[in-house]
């Protein structure tokens, strides 16, 4: 499952966390702002949100009790979820994430709405 060659850094450290399933009860865990289960035994601690390229999102983890680092990539923004964004910005509203709930503010960087959970660019502008 997890591969390593003698010229990578070996799989979980900090220079290459292993991927975490891309399962949607995971995703629906991580958005409900539930620790996630690390496959290691354990939980699994958030140390840090990045965005990743073309709009997706990722999110690095440590296991509590292996050390190891994970990585659960988060799927970009769907088209009905920038539309619901842009649409709260034309009306001068707040922006909260889609996924994380009316609680979670977007934040600018640059000239795009992330949210800082997901990472996840939700739209451009404003
Ligand atoms: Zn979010």
């Amino acid at each position: 499952m997890v591969r390593s060659t003698s010229t990578e850094p070996s799989a979980g450290s900090p220079a290459n966390p292993i991927p975490l399933p891309k399962e949607k009860k995971f995703l629906m865990r991580y958005y409900r702002g539930e620790r996630l289960p690390s496959p290691m035994g354990g939980y699994l601690d958030v140390l840090g949100i990045r965005e990743g390229d073309g709009g997706l999102g990722r999110v690095l983890f440590e296991c509590n009790v292996s050390s190891l680092r994970f990585v659960l990539m988060i799927p970009r923004a769907t088209r009905t979820e920038t539309e619901k964004v842009k649409k709260l910005l034309e009306a001068g509203e707040d922006l909260t994430c889609p996924r994380h709930g009316p609680f979670h503010r977007l934040s600018k960087v640059g000239k795009a709405w992330v949210c800082p959970l997901c990472g996840v660019a939700y739209g451009k502008g404003g």
